[in-house]
């Protein structure tokens, strides 16, 4: 009788897919491997709470595999295989275990990919890739929608999606008669519908914490054991969902790009990390807002629902796409030439411009901001004052909960930082400080005044912004949607630019004091 073939299954901590045809049934001869490895803690500093609910999310998921009947192994982060190089991991293991074949779900990020086609081209034995029947589309979908296209716009990729996959459509025609409801979606917060708190979850953090500290792993951020925000199974990922869906789906979309400093999460889900991780499908997500709008236990208008489905239908499969299409090139782009260093303060938000502080203080103590956050201040800050798209994107892979590179770079090297020349953006995504003000109450408790230009008491924003335009004109000289910027700029009068540039060049030679 032939000898069964031994399978050796990785399960990358980002490949938490409950429902992956593999663990549908239980096979005696598939060992599935898991492991808490330094080359993954190490690639970047991450924010403690982001290991945490990454060890947490894959504790919990290879106990639910060991429940179901799985054979797994799985190696915790004081162990000493997890100082292991991936390729000794598994060789090792196909050893020990009698395995003659080997098993990968194609990972997201490009370095992960490499290193298994690597690995698997000097395997001693036989391997297969398997899709991780996670997203909507394939790597290569975004790159066949626009073949030959010059311009990659996401709001034609978004249609296509919406009417493949036939979400919020009546016939072939959109529900509520438009696509995009994103003009409805710029009210400011003033309070006037209270916020419901956040959900908080009650994982044993002390303990990884405590495992953590031994590893000696280099972390940034805080955490807090009593009001820990992530869902770190697929039960507390469905709970979160539901949350969602009930209480803050409402308003999602109303209040999308609103920022407060009493209310952090406002409307938004929380849900990326939760998607990330893939303990939740875009299509369970989609399917359940779009049911939810169709139900209307809770009133949910069309721009509410559509618009959060853009963002998960849309613009998460887009930016895959864009990443699959463009690396490994993306990840050194620096279009604009930008040189500068992150200044102190993005590690501890001391700063007195009150729009920063906020949203660096909360990056750091929670994981997470929002995109107008991420996008038009800290982004914004950033590019204003010419900082290195490698130093961003560091800081940005390590700082949020949901950061991993498929999907941090395309949005921070790309749609926050021009880097990319306008893949990802027609015209960079910078403003001065009147955008803040009219998004948030975060001028009228600032140091700084947001209505002056150029005074010692001028919002930075503001000089910033003309500085950045006159520096960088000429990489723009072909763009027609900065036309009009760069006209206004140059009526300006001398003795104004003069002003302008003083200030702006005292500020970013003086980060650390602003
Ligand atoms: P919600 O506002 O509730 O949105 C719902 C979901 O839509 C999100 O959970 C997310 O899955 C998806 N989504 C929304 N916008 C985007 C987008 N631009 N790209 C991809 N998916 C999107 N998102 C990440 O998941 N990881 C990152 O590392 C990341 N880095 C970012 C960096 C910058 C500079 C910017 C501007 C955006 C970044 N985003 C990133 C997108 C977005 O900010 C986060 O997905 C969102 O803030 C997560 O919070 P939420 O779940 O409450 O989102
Ligand atoms: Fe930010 Fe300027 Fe407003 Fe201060 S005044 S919060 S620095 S935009």
């Amino acid at each position: 009788m032939a000898e069964q073939v031994k399978t050796l299954r990785l399960v990358l901590g980002d490949q938490i897919n409950h429902n992956h045809s593999w663990f549908k049934s239980v096979d005696a001869n598939v060992v599935y491997l898991m492991a808490e490895m330094r080359q993954e803690t190490n690639y970047v500093k991450h924010h403690i709470q982001k290991v945490i609910a990454f060890f947490a999310s894959m504790r919990n998921f290879a106990k639910t595999l060991e429940r179901n009947g799985h054979r797994v192994i799985y190696y915790s982060i004081n162990q000493s295989e997890s100082k292991l190089t991936l390729a000794e991991l598994i060789s090792n293991e196909m050893q020990s275990n009698g395995c003659t074949h080997f098993e990968y779900q194609l990972p997201d990020e490009y370095r992960l990919d490499e290193q298994l086609k690597s690995i698997c081209s000097q395997l001693k034995g036989t391997f297969k890739s398997y899709c991780t029947e996670h997203f909507y589309t394939q790597r290569t979908e975004v790159l066949d929608f626009f073949e030959g296209k010059k311009r990659f716009l996401m709001e034609n990729f978004y249609r296509m999606m919406r009417k493949k996959h036939n979400i919020l459509m009546v016939g072939d025609a959109p529900v509520g008669g438009q696509w995009n409801f994103d003009a409805d979606n710029r009210k400011k917060y003033k309070g006037e519908i209270p916020v419901p708190p956040a959900l908080f979850f009650n994982p044993n953090i002390e303990t990884i914490l405590k495992e953590i500290e031994t590893a000696q792993i280099e972390t940034i951020g805080t955490v807090n054991a009593n009001s820990f925000a992530w869902p770190t199974s697929r039960t507390e990922c469905l709970e979160q969902l539901e949350y969602f869906c009930t209480y803050l789906l409402p308003y999602f979309g109303t209040y999308e790009d609103a920022m407060h400093t009493e209310e952090k999460n406002l409307f938004h889900s929380r849900l990326s990390f939760a998607m990330n991780t893939k303990m939740l499908s875009p299509k369970e997500v989609v399917e359940k807002v779009e049911q939810a709008f169709i139900n209307q236990d809770f009133p949910i208008s069309i721009a509410q629902a559509e618009g959060f489905i853009r963002q998960v239908l849309g613009w998460r499969e887009y930016v895959r796409g864009i990443y699959w299409k463009e690396m490994p090139n993306y990840a050194s782009l620096n279009y604009l030439e930008n040189k500068s260093k992150l200044p102190n303060f993005y590690w501890t938000a001391d700063t007195k411009m009150n729009c920063m502080k906020q949203s660096l203080k909360q990056s750091l103590n929670d994981a997470y901001a929002h995109h107008i956050q991420r996008l038009m201040v800290i982004g914004n800050f950033s590019l204003l004052t010419q900082m290195h798209p490698d130093e961003v994107d560091a800081w940005y892979l390590g700082v949020y909960i949901d950061a991993i590179e498929w999907v941090e770079l395309p949005n921070t090297r790309g749609m926050s930082q021009y880097a990319d020349g306008g893949i990802m953006a027609t015209k960079p995504y910078v403003s001065s400080g009147s955008y803040i003000n009219k998004m948030s109450n975060y001028c009228s408790n600032c140091h700084y005044k947001v209505k002056e230009k150029w005074t010692d008491d001028a919002c930075p924003f503001n000089s910033l912004y003309w500085d950045f335009i006159i520096e960088k004109k000429p990489y723009f000289a072909n763009n027609q949607r900065m036309s009009m910027m760069l006209r206004m700029q140059e009526k300006m009068k001398p003795e104004d630019i003069e002003k302008i540039q003083l200030r702006a060049h005292y500020i970013k030679e003086n980060l650390d004091k602003i």
